[in-house]
């Protein structure tokens, strides 16, 4: 399997699409292939986020990971606007990163 291909793949294959016999190439030759593997990990990075901010998995605990930036503040009403900034923030980049993505591997 060729690069091009394992990488129209990616996202087939982090849906849990392919056939059994696609999936064995394509995990095949990410494992054995750096770029495609980096690729991999940045795509389920970002669907994992999606699915994350469509709240259809486990909730990120967005508290925590921003803890340091709300020191400044305890106001409940100041948190949630944070969080929903951030929110917006995160869903905006992973369309960004997947657009990207995208276009790099149809051109
Ligand atoms: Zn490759």
């Amino acid at each position: 399997m060729k690069c091009k291909e394992a990488q129209r793949l990616l996202v087939p294959y982090i849906n849990g699409e392919l056939e059994t016999k696609e999936e064995d190439e394509f995990v095949r030759h990410v494992r054995q292939c750096p770029e495609c593997y980096e690729e991999l990990e940045v795509y389920a990075t970002v669907f994992a986020g999606i699915r994350q901010l469509d709240g259809s998995e486990d909730e990120i605990d967005y508290r925590t990971l921003v803890e340091d930036s709300l020191a400044t503040t305890d106001e409940d009403m100041k948190d949630e606007r944070f969080l929903n900034g951030y929110s917006f923030f995160l869903r905006t980049a992973a369309t960004v990163v997947l657009c990207f993505m995208i276009v790099r591997c149809f051109f």
